[in-house]
């Protein structure tokens, strides 16, 4: 880090701070210049970099303190520039190839969750998802099926061979979904710190969606308490954030998720189903996310979009994901890659 002392630190404001960097086990570099002095601290423990930099911030006539790598090292771009795949059956995201994920928003039953892992793999999605642990904004709503649910996805998967995703609310539920081959953390769980280390104790690919009111920085972090944890088999998902739009059930953001593209080397792919809420603007979101760099896709289908027990009216039907991916595969290769 730079410690850039302001223009009326005195010579002791220097020292001082040179000498506790140097109580701390940094190696100090003073560079005087006309205006300003700046110090150059190198070689300090990692965990403590950001409490350091608090401190001194706060020492008499220091200006402002400079953090040379990101708070997020593992997961950052700075770490490794090559995007880093991650493997969910025959796709890796990240790779040249766009991963769809696709399915139900909750296993309903063994007929519904059959009917749709059939359709989808028709269609060409590489795997399949299906809550069985629902995060559901009231409790009055259908909360999933649970176990019951994991073993219909399982089913589904043996009929299939597609790879299934579901999502995991807390640290309990991780064993019970040991037969999962990603785990899903949620956008209401984007922060639940406790879960972040868990998964990342596991060695299932991770699926981390964007919380609906997190900044692309706090996703990015969310991220690295993963990888700080042994995991960094993840993958990024955007799936709109709460806007003052209402329009839209919430607002995808591409360009945050461009941006995060900068700033990391895992995989990001777009949820357009949450974001729009609606089936009818699904397509065109999807679309857009490839086109605007996305490795990927996750996107809700249902057999029966009227009958389902959660998000019916932004499921898309087997007939009309069908369509998406046949135009996905034309925007998919106008920006170089293939689905
Ligand atoms: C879901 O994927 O069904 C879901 C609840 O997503 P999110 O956490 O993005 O709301
Ligand atoms: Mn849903």
């Amino acid at each position: 880090m730079i410690i850039v002392m302001a223009s009326e630190a005195q010579e002791e404001d220097i020292q001082r701070v040179s000498d506790k960097l140097q109580e701390w086990g940094y190696d100090s570099h003073i560079s005087r210049g006309v205006e300003r002095t700046l110090i150059g601290a190198v070689g300090a423990p990692e965990g403590e970099k950001e409490s350091i930099a608090e401190q001194l911030s706060r020492f008499p006539n220091v200006d402002h303190v400079v953090p040379i790598l990101k708070p997020y090292k593992l997961v950052s771009r700075e770490s490794r520039p090559e995007t880093t795949p991650v493997r969910v059956g025959e796709v890796e995201f990240g790779g040249s190839r766009i991963g769809v994920i696709a399915g139900p928003c909750a296993v309903e039953s063994e007929e519904q969750i059959l009917e749709a892992a059939r359709a989808v793999k028709e269609a060409g999605a590489c795997a399949l998802r299906g809550g069985v642990y629902k995060p559901r904004t009231s409790p009055y709503s259908f909360q999933g099926l649970g176990p019951e649910g994991l073993k219909l996805m399982v089913l589904a998967r043996e009929a299939t061979g597609l790879p299934i995703v579901t999502e995991v609310m807390n640290t309990q539920q991780i064993e019970l979904l040991a037969d999962a081959d990603v785990l899903q953390v949620g956008a209401r769980n984007m922060q639940h710190y406790d879960l972040l280390r868990a998964v990342g104790q596991t060695d299932k690919p991770v699926l981390l969606k964007r919380g609906f009111a997190a900044t692309v920085q706090d996703w990015l972090r969310a991220a690295e308490y993963i990888a700080a944890s042994g995991n960094l088999r993840i993958i990024m998902c955007e799936r709109g954030m709460r806007t003052f739009e209402t329009q839209t059930r919430f607002t995808l953001d591409l360009g945050g998720m461009a941006a995060a593209r900068l700033e990391t080397h895992l995989p990001i792919i777009a949820d357009p189903s949450h974001a729009m809420g609606d089936h009818k603007l699904v397509p065109q979101m999807a679309l857009a996310a490839i086109a605007a760099g996305a490795d990927g896709l996750i996107i809700e289908v249902h057999p029966h979009p009227d009958q389902a027990l959660s998000d019916g009216p932004q499921s898309l039907t087997p007939a009309r994901f069908q369509r998406l991916m046949t135009d996905l595969r034309a925007v998919a290769k106008a920006v170089g890659r293939e689905l």
